[in-house]
C-alpha cells in the first residue's frame, strides 16, 4: 500500500488488527478505550493524518468511505448513534491517522 506510514499505530491494525467489519479499502475495530457501550473507530487503509486531508481521497473513495461508517453501525446493531471526527490536537485528536469514531448506546467521556 502506497499509503502506509512507518510508526503509525492505526496504520499496524489496519494490517494486523482484529477487525469487527471489512471493505475495500477500510476496516472497522474496537476502540481500546470505550466512551459508550458500542465504540468502534472506521479507519481507511490510505494514511491520511486528519480530515482536512480528506481531498486526497478520490471522490468514489470518500463516497464509499462514508457509506462503510453507516455500514458499521448497521452491522454493530446501531440504529441510533453518533459520528465523531477530532480534528487537532485541541480538539481531542491522539492518533494522526484519519478515523471516525461510530458511537452507540449509553455514551460516557467524550460523547457525553
Ligand atoms: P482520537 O483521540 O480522536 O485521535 O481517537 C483515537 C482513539 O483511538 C481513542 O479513542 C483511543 O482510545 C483509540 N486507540 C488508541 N490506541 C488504540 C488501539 N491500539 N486500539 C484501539 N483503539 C485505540
Ligand atoms: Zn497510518
Amino acid at each position: 500500500m502506497a499509503s502506509y506510514s512507518e510508526e503509525c499505530i492505526f496504520c499496524d491494525l489496519v494490517r494486523d488488527g482484529e477487525h469487527v467489519h471489512t471493505a475495500e479499502g477500510f476496516v472497522a475495530i474496537r476502540d481500546i478505550s470505550p466512551q459508550a457501550e458500542t465504540h468502534l473507530l472506521v479507519l481507511p487503509e490510505r494514511h491520511v493524518s486528519s480530515f482536512p486531508e480528506i481531498s486526497e481521497f478520490p471522490a468514489e473513495e470518500a463516497k464509499r468511505m462514508l457509506e462503510f461508517v453507516a455500514e458499521t453501525a448497521r452491522v454493530a446493531g446501531l440504529e441510533d448513534y453518533r459520528i465523531v471526527v477530532n480534528v487537532g490536537e485541541g480538539a481531542g485528536q491522539t492518533v494522526f491517522h484519519l478515523h471516525w469514531h461510530v458511537l452507540g448506546g449509553r455514551m460516557g467521556g467524550m460523547a457525553g
